[in-house]
């Protein structure tokens, strides 16, 4: 087949298998119609599809007059998938079928001094532990897909650089490429929790999609229809670098004034404890059980509720340069729609109805009119849904082929 024509068939299949995935149950001619296709040309592709029973027939749905057309449906557990999120915090693992139903989860806690070796060895032997429990015909595991914080190679799964970590050219993929038959793939942490929204969450079907990933640090990931823009070099999204204060504080990449040294979990967290060592967090430091260098972010969100003068003050200043920041990037990007997750919208409701109005405040009065800003869905698992949809989306996006997998 000529190139050309190959590449028209396999955009074909992708369609197909996205309008049966999206809209299930859904008959032949409203796939023909959506797609665009004759309807012998989706037969072709839906027998194809129920021979690798990835979708099955539910009988006859209602008749719209004629003889009632057959319903089809995408079968969700054909295959399972695996998540990985490696936080800075916890590592999480999940093992969902292909409509992001949980069936196991594993926890564990980060240690980073640990050495990244003996480190994710532990991490995939959870992976192993939740294959082992799981009791799933390995044929039906299409992969994993690890998120990792920081500037990473996909293709070779080398981390370059990751600031939580401290990690700095470190191997991952063959640590667990050399331990497990089912395909492996690894994205930045921040780009599989947009794919986790994009494909089960808040963002579906939409297109120019900006997240934004507010926890210990602070990243951000555009995603363009089905593309992930990872920049020019892979490092596209750093947010968190973005530097707003001159002679600010310094940051881990080196820098001063970036984003993440004034907004991020890490830096409210910085700050109170400066405050309770200059004591003036009394209540803060209640929360924390009386140590300053024990005060975690989430201290300061509690202590803000309950009222308390200095927590509000720390807050509300990394909230403003939050918005000042996102609203930089909508100015700069004009994304149809900027989701907000993480830990942090998970930890107060105040700080996201004041983040959006921040944003508002300082986004330009013309770009971006019609955009929708929201709050991720999918919670503390976001990353790790987003991170078991890689091998999915690979498998999708090369027409329901396991060789694409196996080719990695
Ligand atoms: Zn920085």
């Amino acid at each position: 087949m000529a190139y050309n024509k190959q590449m028209t068939a396999l955009k074909n299949k992708r369609n197909v298998i996205d309008i049966i995935r999206l809209n299930s149950p859904i008959n032949k001619a409203e796939i023909a119609k959506m797609a665009g296709l004759s309807i012998p040309s989706v037969m072709k592709i839906t027998d194809e599809l129920e021979e690798m029973k990835l979708i099955c027939s539910l009988g006859r749905g209602e008749s719209t007059g004629g003889k009632p057309p057959e319903m089809l449906t995408f079968v969700t557990n054909a295959f399972y998938l695996i998540g990985v999120d490696i936080g800075r915090s916890r590592v999480k693992v999940i093992l969902m079928d292909m409509g992001a139903q949980i069936y196991e989860r594993r926890y564990m806690t980060s240690t980073a001094t640990e050495n990244p070796e003996s480190f994710l060895e532990r991490v995939a032997d959870l992976v192993e532990e939740i294959i082992a429990n799981a009791d799933i015909p390995k044929e039906r595991l299409l992969g994993i897909g690890i998120g990792m914080p920081g500037i990473l190679n996909p293709e070779s799964g080398k981390i370059i650089f990751s600031p939580n970590f401290m990690w700095k050219d470190v191997e991952l993929l063959p640590v667990f490429r050399k331990r497990f038959a089912a395909p492996v793939l690894i994205e930045n942490a921040n780009r599989a929790m947009a794919l986790g929204e994009h494909w089960y969450g808040v963002s579906q079907n939409v297109n120019r999609v900006l997240t934004v990933n507010l926890g210990y640090g602070i990243g951000a990931a555009m995603l363009d229809g089905r593309k992930i823009d990872r920049g020019g070099s892979g490092c596209s999204g750093e947010l968190g670098h973005m530097i707003l204060k001159k002679d600010g504080n310094i940051c881990s990449c080196g820098n001063r004034g970036c984003l993440e040294s004034i907004s991020s979990g890490y830096a409210i967290a910085k700050t109170a404890q400066q405050e309770a060592r200059n004591k003036n967090a009394e209540k803060i430091l209640k929360e924390a059980g009386g140590i300053p260098e024990d005060i975690e972010a989430k201290h300061v969100f509690l202590a803000a509720e309950a009222g308390d003068m200095t927590a509000q003050t720390i807050i509300q200043e990394a909230i403003e340069y939050l918005g000042i920041g996102i609203a930089n990037c909508i100015n700069l990007l004009d994304p149809d729609m900027v989701v907000l997750a993480g830990r942090i919208m998970l930890s107060s409701d105040y700080f996201w109805e004041e983040l959006k109005a921040q944003i508002g405040n300082h986004q330009m009065k013309y770009s971006a009119m019609n955009i929708r800003i929201k709050k991720g869905i999918l919670g503390e698992e976001a990353t790790a849904i987003g991170a078991a949809t890689l091998p999915l989306r690979r498998f999708i996006n090369y027409g329901a082929s396991y060789q694409a997998l196996v080719d990695l």
